[in-house]
Formats: structure tokens, C-alpha cells, sequence
């Protein structure tokens, strides 16, 4: 299966180059004491540091292909950030006003870096509905205004694809470049655009590859339905399950606590240099729980969705305290080596 062919005209081909294509690290670690490695995807080196670019690019290009965007449209999100933050550089790279509906909560780097792309920004506080306010507040706004255009992350197949053909066909590409095949992947789920994609190529692939959601244990939404609790690991569990994900495509639920994650990010950054936002931390847990039970060849896929440098105003740089049950402890990361970039063919099939 390849991806969808984008017409001369489809001015999202400009911008192919900087999106997608990222390094797969393998990375070596002690884990309770044997030798074992987790694969990562490097995503901050997307156009503006985070895997969401992925899914701007894939939406916006099938819009333009059936007509639902045309130049000069408003594009209208409701986003927890990095979305929002992907959107606001590629819609104003193609010349589009932007506007983003978000919860007030999120850090202050998200609605700087907004305000720095010169996107109308609407704080949408708790008592307004929060998340699912936003979003209501996104699509009132594309039924009252002509020539506009909402992305509808949370519903929309192109954020599948965009992992399907993209993120997961690169990582398979990437794997067989050195002879390996995935046992298994986990994601943690914002949109469940990553895992849904990664399932679909993964499964494509070889239907006995397991993909697991990932969620915090603090905020179990996927396994309660709705919103409970909360937690600090922006970017994944929302206050709903998304249209898009469908649970029984995929395995068992994996869950992690949001101070373990940032334990982890932190251990990441300071004995590798990979200074990773908390999802990754989350997602680095995630693939260790799977590894425990697995012998040392077992080849576990996991995504770095962003960098730590949303996150410098918030737990990810303070003195997170160890507890009873965490993981972190248990594994040392000992050294990693990038696997290059997949062939530019992957992006050149959506060019032809
Ligand atoms: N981590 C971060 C930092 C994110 O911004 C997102 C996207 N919301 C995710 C993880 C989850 O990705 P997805 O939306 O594909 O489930």
C-alpha cells in the first residue's frame, strides 16, 4: 500500500523535506541487570520539534487534494500544543491565518511559541469546558464563518495515515535496514493518531506484531471511558477517547505513572544527552514493561514525540521524588547509535 499522490499543484509538496524521514535510535540499556535495547523514533527533528508536524502536513495535503482547504481559508484547531504549534507553522508557511482554541492550563512555552508564529490563540479555561470545550468552541466557529478550515485531529483518518505511511512505514524500513523486525510497539495516546498508524503498518506487516496504548495510571481514560484523576504528562490521555481509536485493533493497555515518566526523561537527558519531553519518558516506560518479559533480542519500538524545551517550566526540571513501584531505577541507559534516516523514497511516493 503506498500513500496518497499528491497533484503538481499541491503546494504542501514545498514542505515534504522538513517533516518526517527522522533517525530510529537504538538504544542499549541494563534492565534489572541484562542487556536489552529499545528502538526510538527521533521526532523532534520535524519542522517545529514535535511528531504532530507529521500529522499537519498528511492533513493538509488531502485537503488541499479534495477541495475542503483552498488558499486564504482560516485554519481552526482546538489542541493541547504541539498540534497546534505544527499547524500554526505550516498553515502560515502556506500563507493561511490560523486560529487555535486550547485548555489554559498547558505551559507558557506552548502559548509563547504560538503567539511567536502569529496564531490568534484562544485560552479556553475549565470552567468553559476545558478540552471538550475547546473543540465544540473549534467547530462552532467553522459552522458560523465561511472559508474556514478544521483539522478534527481527534476524528480524522489522514492523522492515521500520516502514521501509517509515514512514521510506521519508516520505522519497518529502518528495522529491515539492519535485519530486525518489530515484536512489538506502544505509544502513548493523545490524538491515538501514532498508534493507530503504527498498528495499521505494523500489523500490515506482520499481524502477530503487538501495539500497545499507552496511558498515565494517574488519568486511566482509555480504560475508564472519561476522564479521572489527573496527570502531568501533556500531550496524551485528553478527557475522552478520540473517534479515531479503536481499542480492539490493538493489545492490552499499558499504564505508567507521570513521576516515573519524568524520572525517566530526566535519566534520558542526563545520561544520554537526549533530552526528551515527559511523553517520551512515558513511552521509554512503556517499552521496558514489554522488555521485562521478553529475552534480550526482543525488538520494542517506541516513539520521542518532542524535546524537553516545552517543558522548562514545569516538573520536567525539578526534583521529581523516586517511589515504590517505579521504573526508572530499574534500568540504565548505556549508550545509543542512530539509524539513518529511511530512503527519501518514502516521501518521493507521495511526490510521484
Ligand atoms: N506526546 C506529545 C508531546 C504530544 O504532543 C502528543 C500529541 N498530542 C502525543 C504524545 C500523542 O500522540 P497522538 O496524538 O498521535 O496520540
Amino acid at each position: 500500500m503506498s500513500g496518497p499522490v499528491l497533484s503538481s499543484r499541491n503546494p504542501v509538496r514545498a514542505l515534504l523535506p522538513l517533516v518526517g524521514n527522522t533517525p530510529l535510535l537504538e538504544i542499549h540499556i541494563d534492565l534489572d541487570g541484562q542487556r536489552k535495547r529499545v528502538f526510538a523514533k527521533y521526532e523532534s527533528l520535524n519542522l517545529t520539534g514535535s511528531i504532530k508536524d507529521r500529522i499537519a502536513i498528511q492533513i493538509l495535503a488531502q485537503a488541499y487534494e479534495s477541495g475542503a482547504l483552498e488558499d486564504g481559508y482560516e485554519i481552526v484547531e482546538a489542541t493541547s500544543g504541539n498540534t497546534g504549534i505544527a499547524f500554526a507553522a505550516v498553515g502560515r508557511a502556506l500563507g493561511h491565518p490560523v486560529r487555535i482554541y486550547m485548555p489554559d492550563w498547558l505551559s507558557q512555552e506552548r502559548f509563547q511559541i504560538l503567539d511567536a508564529l502569529g496564531v490568534k490563540i484562544e485560552r479556553v479555561s475549565k470552567e468553559q469546558g476545558g478540552f471538550l470545550g475547546a473543540i465544540e468552541m473549534a467547530f462552532q466557529r467553522t459552522q458560523h464563518e465561511l472559508n474556514c478550515f478544521c483539522p478534527r485531529q481527534f476524528s480524522n483518518e489522514a492523522n492515521v495515515d500520516a502514521h501509517d505511511w509515514g512514521t510506521g512505514r519508516e520505522i519497518l524500513s529502518q528495522l529491515a535496514s539492519i535485519g530486525l523486525r518489530p515484536w512489538a510497539f506502544v505509544a502513548g495516546v493523545g490524538t491515538g493518531g501514532t498508534v493507530m498508524g503504527v498498528a495499521r503498518a505494523f500489523k500490515r506487516f506482520d499481524e502477530r506484531v503487538q501495539v500497545h496504548p499507552l496511558e498515565p495510571s494517574n488519568s486511566p481514560t482509555l480504560t475508564e471511558g472519561h476522564k479521572v484523576g489527573s496527570h502531568r504528562i501533556q500531550g496524551i490521555s485528553d478527557e475522552f477517547i478520540p473517534e479515531i481509536v479503536k481499542l480492539d485493533e490493538l493489545d492490552h493497555i499499558l499504564s505508567v505513572d507521570d513521576g516515573d515518566s519524568i524520572l525517566m526523561a530526566q535519566k534520558l537527558s542526563r545520561s544520554l544527552g537526549l533530552a526528551v519531553g515527559i511523553s517520551s519518558g512515558a513511552n521509554f516506560l512503556g517499552a521496558l514493561q514489554l522488555l521485562a518479559d521478553l529475552p534480550p533480542e526482543a525488538v520494542v519500538v517506541t516513539v520521542f514525540p518532542d524535546s524537553n524545551k516545552k517543558y522548562l517550566s514545569t516538573d520536567l526540571v525539578g526534583n521529581e521524588p523516586d517511589k515504590d513501584g517505579f521504573w526508572t531505577s530499574r534500568c540504565q541507559p548505556l549508550h545509543y547509535r542512530a539509524l539513518p534516516r529511511p530512503a527519501a523514497e518514502l516521501q518521493e511516493a507521495l511526490l510521484s
